[in-house]
């Protein structure tokens, strides 16, 4: 496939920084090597004071894993984009150098904010609109704002810069192919729509079970914990996509729309005390490695009481939903590596006399990258005819070719928005879990203790890990 991008020259706001090097670079190459970045410059900017060399150097070592993969067409244009890469010292929080840049650069620019949250926002703001050369994208990181009120505030800066179609507010969790996968399962299959609702499902839960303790990241998550980091912004963009009424299109319009309207109507209701949980984690080991107790890793003041373990019940308050508690959780130094979505059904009104065994709740899993889907079904267990089993039905479905930032980059090059939060969603996010925050900040919901490597606080969770499956299916062909 090869494509020429809208945007002409990708400025890098932050070049030197972990994002950059980690993720945004390596997911730009596969984008290249695919032929979906062609004509692109790539500029970089930071406070450093770095030769162009230097820039070139940090590129190509970010792009080896995807050039050794590359067919020679591949390597050449990946060698290309290192060899034409400009890098500039920039101060962005003065007035005037970043304005100067932009207007040299050859346009349309997309400026990717990947420098911390509060350095992004001066930055915006030294901004004079005249000085944004229309065509212009701006790319800003999570976390957008700190509150409700912040994350207007930061809207109303960037309101002023470009129009809303312009701006991409990043949020790399659910890559497109995932996101299309909830939606084909959800809105292509007309046996699952009519049971979606509170008639037949009984509970939503949202997990992200994460095996990774801190990994040299205190300076950041020490501030965020799991609430901020992981609810407020990723979970709840899923549970609105499992939640969502159906949109006419998928088009960045309708399924935005629906998206901030399924939020407005969602909340976490008082008391917190029964409607949240929060835990941190002890030490142990995960995965046969030893962690520290989270207050005494590097760079943790235990004084900021921050949890590594979040669950928060979701109400929505519709007609769809109305009584269904979607239950979000995330958290670190976890034994079990977990990210999908359990939607567990209602038991049968009757079961026929005569069965014996449980009828145990239908249960569908998605599970989310790799993308999958299990649906337990009770039906009849070996040996004794009349007694009930589980069995699960395993999907595989297909995966994206490109790395999940390199999704990103292709909705910000190709001027696609679909899958950037939209303005009053990034509001809504912040004022769903805000009266929580309040609430821990002032000590009103216990801290549990977990250690690190278990499943979290005794007592916590409600659906256990999937277990094996006993049919399977791979997409495209059945076993
Ligand atoms: P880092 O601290 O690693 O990098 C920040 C970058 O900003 C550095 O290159 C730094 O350059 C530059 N910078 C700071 N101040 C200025 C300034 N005044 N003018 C110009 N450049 C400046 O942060 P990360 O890369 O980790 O994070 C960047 C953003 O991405 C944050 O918003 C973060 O929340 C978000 N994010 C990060 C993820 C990650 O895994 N790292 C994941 C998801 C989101 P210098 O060192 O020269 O000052």
């Amino acid at each position: 496939m090869t494509s020429q991008t809208s945007v002409k020259t990708l400025l890098i706001l932050g070049a030197s920084g972990d994002l950059t090097g980690r993720l945004l670079l390596p997911g730009l190459a596969r984008l290249v090597t695919s032929g979906r970045a062609n004509g692109l410059t790539l500029v970089g900017a930071g406070s450093d004071d770095w030769t162009r060399g230097k820039w070139q150097d940090r590129i190509r070592s970010s792009f080896a894993d995807a050039s050794e993969k590359a067919d020679d067409a591949g390597k050449k244009a990946l060698a290309g984009v290192a060899d034409a890469a400009t890098y500039h010292q920039v101060d962005v929080t003065a007035d005037g150098p970043l304005a100067e840049l932009l207007g040299s650069l050859e346009g349309p620019v997309a400026v990717y904010f990947a420098l911390p949250p509060h350095i992004s926002q001066k930055a915006c703001e030294t901004l004079d609109p005249s000085e944004v050369p229309a065509g212009t994208r701006l790319v800003m990181e999570k976390p957008f704002g700190s509150s409700a009120a912040s994350a207007h505030s930061l809207n109303e800066t960037l309101a002023a810069l470009v129009p809303e179609d312009h701006i991409h507010r990043v949020d790399h969790f659910l890559g497109k192919a995932t996101v299309l996968n909830i939606l084909g399962l959800r809105f292509a299959n007309n046996f699952l729509e009519p049971v979606w609702n509170r008639e037949h499902i009984a509970r939503v839960e949202i997990i992200f079970d994460e095996d990774l303790a801190l990994e040299g990241r205190s300076r950041y998550y020490d501030n965020a914990g799991a609430l901020r980091d992981m609810i407020q912004s990723h979970l709840l963009q899923i549970m609105a996509f499992v939640a969502i009424e159906p949109p006419a299109t998928i088009g960045e319009r309708d399924l935005r729309d629906a998206v901030a309207t399924l939020l407005r109507a969602s909340s976490i209701k008082a008391p917190f005390t029964a409607s949240t949980r929060r835990g941190r984690y002890t030490a142990g080991t995960v995965g046969g490695k030893d962690v520290p107790d989270y207050a005494h890793e590097d760079g943790v003041d235990p004084a900021r009481n921050t949890e590594t373990l979040a669950e928060v019940q979701v109400e929505i308050c519709n007609w769809r939903w109305k009584g269904v508690p979607f239950i979000l959780r995330s958290g670190k130094a976890l034994g079990t590596k977990r990210k999908e979505a359990i939607i567990t059904f209602h038991p049968v009104p009757h079961l026929p006399g005569g069965f014996a065994g449980v009828d145990s709740p239908n249960q569908l899993r998605i599970g989310f990258g790799p993308d999958t889907l299990q649906l337990d079904v009770d039906v009849n267990g070996p040996g004794d005819i009349f007694s009930l089993d589980k069995a699960t039905l395993n999907a595989q479905l297909h995966a994206s070719d490109l790395l999940p930032y390199g999704e990103v980059l292709e909705g910000v090059l190709t001027g696609d928005p679909l899958l950037s939060v939209r303005n009053d969603t990034a509001e809504d996010c912040w004022r769903i879990v805000e009266p929580v925050l309040k609430a821990w900040a002032a000590g009103e919901v216990p801290m549990d203790e977990y250690q690190a490597g278990s499943a979290g606080p005794e007592g916590w969770l409600s659906s256990p890990p999937a277990k094996p499956s006993t049919a399977s299916v791979t997409q495209g062909s059945a076993s």
